[in-house]
């Protein structure tokens, strides 16, 4: 029987093209982690954290110590197969939410591999066409319309998400001019990032409403209960739960009780094991699930799309999948090309990526 008998976690800093803004922080480069699962038969899985301090409070070194101290010890000489078990004997462990999604997804990359099946399909789905979402820049209300308009132009992406959180007045002229510049058959939602409080929310929806915005991640602060509650009453718009909604627990909980309609579901932060219970869930609950991004890069991003071509709920939304286009760089050797808006997985076994070594070497930076 195939044994693990390593898992590497290479810390590697990637450029972006520009700062990236968010309410809830700012990103200048993409400082992810390599991981690695070795097996005694030689063959490699991999996956890719990304740390986010503010929002999982992880960092390269964190997520590197995370590996080497936890995880690895827990897996090495263990069946790549037993995911579920994996996931079971790593559960005591807090936090560290890309350190553990990534390996999990590195194992299943493993079981792709050690099969020669790619993951979409030992994950029990068919090969699909899936719809990208450009996750536009907080610039200016011109910038951001070139930009939409660019990406519909260039790569035929017709999905949008706009970061919000800027002023109601500036945040509806922001969505507005993306409007006008990609049309009215266009997708457009919203990401708040927890930036306004509930009575400001309902406030920014309503106006949104006049340009076809029906969809908001964390509108408000989801501590603020009766705040969610009264948005729901009060506005069309769907609350869609990325941050308050890290995990299978916290997903079903802002479901019932945080009036969530949607679910970002990042496999970068649940694996694949966890995110199949998230989509379960979220499917049983009545919620629609999509495809977040956890400002993934190529690595990334070819698993999120085997995952999203793996299950129907989440293969008729547009999926958060082409944000490498904002770094300067891969570690891939062949990139994912967005064609007709879409992106298609990958034949290969596993999530379909071979990492290019040359690069691996000019952007670890241990
Ligand atoms: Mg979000």
């Amino acid at each position: 029987m195939v044994k693990i008998t390593a898992i590497e976690a290479i810390p590697t800093t990637i450029g972006y093209h520009h700062a990236i803004e968010a309410s809830s922080g700012v990103l200048r480069a993409a400082e992810h982690v390599l991981i690695r699962v070795r097996t005694d038969e030689g063959v490699v899985g991999v996956g890719e954290a990304a740390s986010r301090s503010f929002v999982y409070g992880e960092s390269q070194e964190s997520i590197v110590a995370a590996v080497k101290k936890w995880i690895e010890p827990a897996l090495v000489g263990a069946d790549p197969f037993a995911v579920n078990v994996h996931q079971q004997d790593l559960a005591w462990l807090a936090g560290n939410n890309t350190a553990r999604g990534a390996t999990d997804i590195a194992l299943h990359d493993l079981r792709g591999k050690l099969l020669g099946i790619p993951s979409w399909r030992l994950l029990g789905g068919m090969k699909r066409d899936i719809p990208v979402t450009r996750i536009l820049s907080m610039g200016s209300p011109e910038e951001v319309a070139v930009e939409a308009r660019d990406a519909r132009s260039q790569w035929g992406i017709t999905s949008f998400k706009v970061k919000v959180g800027t002023g109601i007045d500036a945040d509806v002229e922001r969505v507005a001019s993306v409007r006008r510049a990609v049309g009215d058959d266009a997708y457009i939602y919203v990401d708040a990032n927890h930036g306004y409080t509930a009575e400001s929310a309902i406030a920014l929806m309503g106006e949104l409403g006049a340009v076809g915005v029906n969809l908001v991640e964390e509108p408000s602060p989801a501590e603020d209960r009766i705040g969610r509650r009264r948005f729901a009453v009060h506005t069309a718009a769907t609350i869609m739960a990325d941050e308050s909604a890290p995990d299978l627990n916290s997903t079903v909980r802002e479901i019932l009780d945080g009036e969530a309609r949607a679910i970002s579901v990042k496999t970068t932060r649940t694996g694949f094991t966890e995110s199949t219970q998230v989509v379960a869930a979220a499917v049983a609950l009545g919620a629609r699930t999509l495809i977040g991004s956890q400002a993934d890069g190529m690595i990334g991003a070819a698993a999120a799309l085997a995952f999203a071509s793996a299950f129907p709920s989440l293969a008729r939304e547009p999926a958060e999948l082409e944000y490498y286009s904002t770094l300067t760089d891969t570690l891939t050797v062949h990139p994912l090309v967005v064609r007709a808006g879409t992106l298609t997985p990958s034949d290969a076994p596993g999530i379909g990526v071979e990492i290019d070594e040359l690069k691996l070497r000019r952007y670890r930076i241990d």
